[in-house]
């Protein structure tokens, strides 16, 4: 059965340009794959719990996120 799992690019990433600086991607996701400390800051990934269902990745206003499958 092939894996997926979401992938952060660092050098798209920017929460300046999401809403109050808030990932918005780490609002969708339910299993808190995506973790933000304070408002403006990178968020962290914590990829073993992601499903890869791509939820996340349609509310990335950066496109950072993309959902990789082997
Ligand atoms: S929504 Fe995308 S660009 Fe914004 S903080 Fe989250 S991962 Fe980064
Ligand atoms: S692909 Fe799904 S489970 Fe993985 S981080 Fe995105 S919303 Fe969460």
């Amino acid at each position: 059965m092939p894996k997926r799992m979401v992938v952060l690019n660092y050098q798209k990433c920017d929460p300046q340009f999401c809403q109050d600086g808030v990932c918005q991607a780490a609002l969708l996701c339910k299993r808190k794959v995506l973790s933000q400390i304070a408002p403006h800051e990178t968020p962290e990934l914590n990829s073993e719990m992601c499903l890869g269902c791509a939820v996340c990745t349609t509310a990335c206003a950066g496109q950072a996120l993309e959902v990789l499958q082997w």
